[in-house]
């Protein structure tokens, strides 16, 4: 919608707030000149309860006369023409306190709010011109109209600026403008016009939120217009609405624009809480729970850190989870590990088992036809030990079984593996060596076990083994690992038929070198 659409639809809207009868025919009469006072107490006594506040409101703290004001000819004698205006607004407006919220919007806190600024503005005002604090507190009091008159048009789409405004950092007149189509500012200021308001009130209204904008040249107005603007950021913070950016922008901006000092600042800041206590109390307003400016700072930066505790907090119960989480992983990987290696393992004789083996010579065989480097085999089988098993015990014959894996573990490099073939064989696979060194590494373990005494805590025993050992250097993508075991198993045959405890290298006619 259009800025003008929008005016239309709330100048023609139901919801529009009516001003009492009395109160709009004030406006009217005080602006003319010529108007007496004698005029403006017959208007005032035609609304009986109306003039009973504003002779209360008269002879409050709020006015601080010194003598008691009796009759309403008094109070517009001695207050003057424009406070009366003011006053009787300020009481007119404020019976516009509706109890019934409408969605988030709720009315009683609109008008506690508004209040606050109002005091806060007279407040400021009387730090530099004592003489006519009414108007700027009806200006202050009224600065937010607008955004009544929104919610009251457009109720629904005011629940999305006031949500949108919770959850971004943006001003609400550009949220207004964005969502609506006119803001409150501009609202408030033409209905305010529509109303018969002064220019003194019309301008404030106008430029709450940009006080440098206001255009004209009366100083009266522009000096209006900025104590009406700091008065919203005190209202902001006792609204505990971003307490502690307002605070400080309300000391920053009164410096600036007033040449308040600190001492001025802290004065008004300490006074304003009891104030609006008491003025409160004339208007017939309940102000909820209200608290001095330190205090709702202090909660606001309790809160602000109690924020930032929950969240040192989370980054702590991340940082555990982390660790936990590593230390599974590295378990996870160890147990893996452990796993890998008894799929691998010969459960006995705690070396490689079969299949490793063959995976092992699979991967070497391979290597070796790319390279073109040998690989060997050495098959080893132990001599008679179906009969030392049955002199023995199976027991005995696995201590033995045992032992003789140590052995040749002890005695091959350490890029070489041992593997049990089966039973009572086992196989060495040595990488890149020719046949000559594995005959000499197949002799040296020979020996060792043949010279060894076997020792199973209960009897000392002998045992010798036979080996058969045969080395390729494949060429043919189609040599298998079969074929390299035959050519050992070939030659470990020769070793027990030659009659055993010997090492015999395979040879033949037709090379696979
Ligand atoms: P040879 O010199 O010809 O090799 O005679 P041998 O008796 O060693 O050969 P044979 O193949 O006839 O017997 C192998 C024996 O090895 C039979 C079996 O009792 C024994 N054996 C195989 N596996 C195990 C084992 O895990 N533990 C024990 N204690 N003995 C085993
Ligand atoms: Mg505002
Ligand atoms: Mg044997």
């Amino acid at each position: 919608m259009l800025k003008n659409e929008v005016l239309k639809a709330v100048l023609d809207s139901p919801g529009l707030p009516t001003l009492p009868t009395v109160a709009s025919k004030l406006i009217s009469v005080t602006s003319k000149p010529e108007t007496s006072i004698s005029e403006i107490v017959q208007l005032l006594s035609k609304d009986i309860s109306l003039s009973a506040k504003v002779l209360r409101i008269a002879n409050s703290a709020f006015y601080g006369f010194s003598s008691k004001i009796g009759t309403v000819h008094q109070a517009v004698t001695n207050m003057g023409k424009n406070a009366i205006r003011s006053l009787v607004l300020s009481v007119s407006f404020l019976e516009i306190k509706a109890n019934e919220k409408q969605g988030c919007f709720r009315y009683e806190k609109f008008w506690q709010k508004s209040l606050s600024a109002a005091v806060a503005a007279k407040l400021i005002m009387s730090e530099i011109d004592k003489s006519e604090p009414e108007e700027v507190f009806i200006a202050a009091l009224l600065q937010n109209i607008g955004e009544l008159i929104l919610v009251r048009t457009f109720p629904e789409q005011y629940e999305r600026v006031l949500k949108t405004l919770s959850e971004t950092p943006w001003d609400v007149l550009a949220i207004e403008d964005l969502i609506i189509g006119a803001n409150h500012a501009f609202i408030g200021h033409e209905v305010s016009r529509n109303w018969g308001f002064p220019a003194g009130l019309l301008f404030p209204i106008l430029y709450h939120h940009n006080p440098e904008g206001y255009p004209g040249n009366d100083n009266k107005i522009r000096l209006a217009t900025k104590v009406v603007y700091l008065s919203g950021l005190i209202a902001n913070v006792l609204s505990a609405f971003q307490p502690q950016e307002n605070h400080d922008k309300f000391i920053e901006k009164s410096k600036t624009m007033l040449g308040f000092n600190d001492k001025i600042i802290d004065g008004i800041l300490e006074k304003v809480h009891s104030e609006i206590i008491e003025i409160a109390t004339f208007f017939d307003l309940h102000i909820e729970n209200p608290k001095p400016i330190e205090l709702i700072l202090q909660e606001a930066n309790i809160a602000l850190s109690l924020i930032n505790l929950s969240y040192e907090q989370i980054n702590k119960e991340l940082i555990s989870a982390k660790i936990e989480l590593q230390k599974l992983t590295k378990d996870l990987e160890q147990k893996n590990k452990q796993l890998e290696k008894l799929v691998h393992t010969d459960g006995l004789t705690e070396i490689y088992n079969h299949r490793y083996f063959q995976n092992f010579l699979e991967t070497e065989i391979r290597r070796s036809l790319r390279k073109r480097t040998p690989v060997s085999l050495i098959l080893i089988d132990i001599d008679h030990f179906k009969s030392f098993n049955d002199k023995y015990g199976h027991q005995t014959g696995d201590s033995i079984l045992k032992e003789t894996c140590r052995l040749i573990k002890n005695n091959i490099r350490d890029y070489d593996i041992v593997a049990r073939y089966g039973g009572e064989e086992f196989a060495i696979v040595l990488v890149e060596t020719t046949q000559e060194e594995t005959v000499k590494i197949a002799e040296k373990l020979r020996q060792c076990i043949a010279s060894n005494i076997f020792n199973d805590g209960i009897k000392e025993y002998k045992v010798t083994a036979s080996f058969g050992v045969a080395t390729v250097q494949p060429s043919n993508k189609e040599f298998k690992n079969s074929d390299l075991v035959a050519f050992a198993d070939k030659a470990l045959y020769e070793s027990k038929k030659k009659g055993r405890n010997r090492v015999t290298a395979y040879t033949q006619k037709r090379s696979w070198f």
